[in-house]
């Protein structure tokens, strides 16, 4: 890879996605703001009077199906993950811009009557079609020397505090670090699953608690960081010796990055803003000085600043893989925050 941003030996990968225009847009007379160069891999921002482009590892526009980015961004990250890697797997993006739409697909949050048409497979997002993949390869490497073993687990992180979404009951938990086993949450549940229908369930389960949750505090979920986490165990003998393999698989739905007007943001709301703007700044600061030690430069990794990249720690750094996908809006109404989230991506990948 010679790509010209200099950052081909990092083991992030940046990927932007553009959604379509929804009806709302359409109706109020809807204009595009951004072009995507498929071929150049680039997305062009017309906000005038400077007119940008970015670069990246891959650019989506909103032609590309979920199979596609499937095949583009789900399925090499599940490969490294079945090969030993940590790896994460996460969307950042505004409000709106198709983070869960592009994690899950259409939802009971979103579009609840696509559930019941038959084009609802098409739309399913990445995880339920990496829970599909790796299932699928366990059976088909499972061997008397080859076992595997996947549990699972999901938290969220608001307001800078850990909370089990699949114990409604938790507040606050701890993430702490062993040097043996890397990064761990002190009580969180680990749900042993055999099948991708039933690790789903747990999943769609934990969104609903994690919705109701939320708005229970009256809050939107969307100002909350979702991890769901999937654990893998492989056992492999080799000529009598057990080599035992464990890596984890963080499935990321961040908080909406926009950016809050000044005039709410007040209160439980001004605690809420500072806490997703310092984990999202933290999480940029940790990918850029990662990039930054890829590129033979001497930096500290400051993973310390946040819950999330604490958390993320052995997934984003050593020896593991990162992808991160940047949702962006075509709609010109949304041109500011679709630049910063376009600044933010990029700052992942440049020099
Ligand atoms: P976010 O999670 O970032 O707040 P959503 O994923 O909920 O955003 O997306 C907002 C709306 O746009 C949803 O109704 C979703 O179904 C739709 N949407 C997002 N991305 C796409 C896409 N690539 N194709 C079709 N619809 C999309
Ligand atoms: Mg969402």
């Amino acid at each position: 890879d010679t790509s010209s941003n200099g950052s081909c030996n990092s083991n992030v990968q940046v990927v932007v996605r553009v959604r379509p225009p929804n009806q709302k847009e359409k109706e109020v007379g809807y204009r595009k703001c951004v072009a995507v160069d498929l071929s150049a891999q680039s997305i062009s921002i017309n906000l005038m009077p400077h007119p940008r482009t970015f670069k990246f590892d891959y650019v989506a526009d909103e032609q590309v199906d979920q199979e596609h980015i499937f095949n583009m961004v789900g399925k090499p990250i599940t490969d490294a993950c079945l090969q030993g890697y940590h790896c994460c797997l996460i969307a950042y993006g505004q409000t709106g811009a198709g983070k869960t739409f592009t994690m899950e697909g259409p939802t009971a949050e979103s579009e609840a009557s696509v559930a019941l048409m038959p084009e609802f497979q098409q739309k399913k997002g990445l995880i339920p079609r990496i829970l599909d993949y790796i299932f699928q390869r366990m059976a088909a490497e499972k061997s008397k020397d080859m076992e595997f073993g996947v549990k699972c687990s999901y938290l969220q992180i608001y307001n800078e505090q850990v909370a089990d979404l699949l114990d409604p009951e938790s507040t606050n938990l701890t993430i702490h670090e062993d040097l043996k086993a890397g990064m761990y949450v002190e009580g969180l549940q680990e749900i042993l699953v055999s099948t991708p229908e039933v690790t789903y369930g747990v999943f769609r389960k934990g969104s609903e608690n994690r919705h109701v949750g939320m708005t229970a505090m009256n809050q939107e979920s969307s100002r909350s960081h979702g991890v769901f986490t999937l654990v893998v165990e492989s056992k492999h003998n080799v000529g009598g010796v057990m080599n035992r393999r464990i890596s984890r698989f963080y499935l990321v739905d961040l908080a909406g990055s926009e950016r809050q007007k000044h005039s709410e943001t007040v209160g439980i709301r001004l605690k809420e803003a500072g806490s997703i703007n310092k984990s999202l700044s933290a999480l940029g600061n940790v990918i850029k000085a990662l990039v930054d030690i890829s590129e033979g430069k001497e930096r500290h990794v400051p993973y310390r600043d946040s819950k999330l990249t604490f958390l993320l720690k052995d997934a984003l750094g050593g020896n593991s893989k990162c992808t991160l996908i940047a949702n962006v809006s075509p709609a010109d109404k949304n041109s500011e925050e679709t630049l910063s989230t376009l600044k933010f991506a990029q700052r992942a990948k440049l020099m």
